[in-house]
């Protein structure tokens, strides 16, 4: 079967009883249990509930998985994961990922002795340079956040293998549609599900699916012990929700590639971040690796007085933090997504104060251009 038809066919006939097309919301904490030592399956909803074992089948099928558990964030999945390691153990981490992987690792996890090094892990022979013996694993985004930079799925899973370790892809920004890390070879994959996978900026959700079932059961007995899980109604509405994912992520990409190519043009704007862009440092490698470039771009404007300009001029795109959703948001990464990570740091990496990041919607293209268009050119006469 096709992914656009495992899409929309997310949850369906989870009910036999009553027939219902869509799954049921079971807003129940507890089960009877039918006998003594005897259990219909589900005993409590801490460690299972029947909306969120629909939710979590689709997830494991989609990234072809064996296991998967749907967390009340994707921050909540992040930990969880973090949680297999142990003290001492080192990890290899993007040096440009979402903010709050950073936090986590450098202002909580850090105090239980789980060491990170962030290096740009577009670079195989750094990812090489820096595995150390304590290292158990190499966590990755690609594309990156917010730089948009593409690590090499399979090469990066070459090194783990040869050195014993775990391969953790955090998949929000590709989703399953385009980008499937465990079929490259990766042990586990991350999603923050508030993204694209929810897709209307109105649920707080995350993912682990992993390839391996003994990992797999290792994640859900971490779930189940520290609690952090998706209630019901969220399960149900990420299951309403990928439904159409198919459709609005090749609406986000046509968009996003129009857009691209018209931001490169424009006098106010130095640079474009898009790995759709023939000319990214990326483009040949994520054409490899996944099916399309998605919906997500950065920029650097010229001039930093443009930065606040266009934040407060564009009446269609709105000034949020996230990603993913129908609607087109503009981000600035230095104060919002990452303002956790040291200037000194951000600096380094390119997260300037001149930097935006665009997470293109589903609204006609023509739209989206005529907004920036006008505060672009309202910008030049003032
Ligand atoms: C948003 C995001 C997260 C965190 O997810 P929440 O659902 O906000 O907790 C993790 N990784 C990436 C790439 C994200 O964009």
């Amino acid at each position: 079967m096709h992914i656009e038809t495992k899409l929309v066919r997310a949850g369906v006939g989870k009910d036999p009883q009553t027939g219902a097309v869509s799954t049921p919301i079971y807003q129940v904490a507890t089960f009877a249990h039918p006998k003594l030592g005897e259990s219909t399956g589900y005993d409590y909803s801490r460690t299972a509930n029947p909306t969120r074992t629909a939710l979590e089948e689709v997830a494991a099928c989609l990234e072809r998985g064996s296991t998967a558990a749907a967390f009340a964030s994707g921050m909540a999945a992040v930990t969880a994961v973090l949680h297999l390691f142990a003290p001492g153990d080192h990890l290899i981490v993007t040096e440009d990922l979402y903010g709050g992987t950073y936090r986590v690792l450098r202002e909580v996890l850090n105090v239980y002795g789980v060491q990170a090094s962030f290096v740009d892990t577009s670079d195989l022979k750094a990812i090489e340079t820096a595995i150390q013996s304590e290292t158990k694993g190499i966590f990755i985004e690609t594309p990156t956040n917010p730089l948009m930079k593409i690590s090499d799925i399979p090469g990066v899973v070459g090194l783990a293998q040869a050195h014993g370790l775990l391969t953790i892809v955090d998949n929000t920004f590709m989703t399953p549609y385009l980008q499937r890390p465990l079929e490259l070879g990766a042990d586990i994959v991350i999603h923050s599900a508030s993204k694209y996978l929810g897709g209307h900026n109105d649920v707080i959700a995350g993912l682990v699916v992993t390839k391996d079932e003994e990992l797999g059961e290792r994640i859900r007995f971490i779930q189940n012990a520290t609690g952090a899980i998706l209630g019901p109604q969220d399960s149900w509405l990420l299951l309403r929700g990928l439904k159409t994912l198919a459709l609005r992520v090749e609406r986000q990409q046509y968009n996003a590639q129009v857009i691209a190519e018209w931001l490169c043009k424009q006098p106010q704007i130095e640079a474009v971040y898009y790995p759709g862009l023939a000319n990214h440092e990326g483009y040949e490698v994520n054409r490899k690796q996944a099916s399309g470039a998605g919906g997500m771009l950065s920029f650097t404007v010229k001039e930093e007085k443009l930065v606040p300009y266009l934040l407060e001029n564009l009446k269609l795109v709105t000034f949020a933090e996230s990603l993913g959703g129908v609607e087109s948001l503009i981000t600035f990464p230095a104060r919002q997504t990452h303002a956790d990570i040291p200037e000194e740091i951000r600096k380094q990496l390119g997260i300037s104060d001149r930097l935006l990041r665009l997470s293109v919607g589903i609204e006609n293209v023509d739209d989206i251009l005529a907004d920036i268009k006008e505060a672009l050119h309202a910008y030049s006469y003032c």
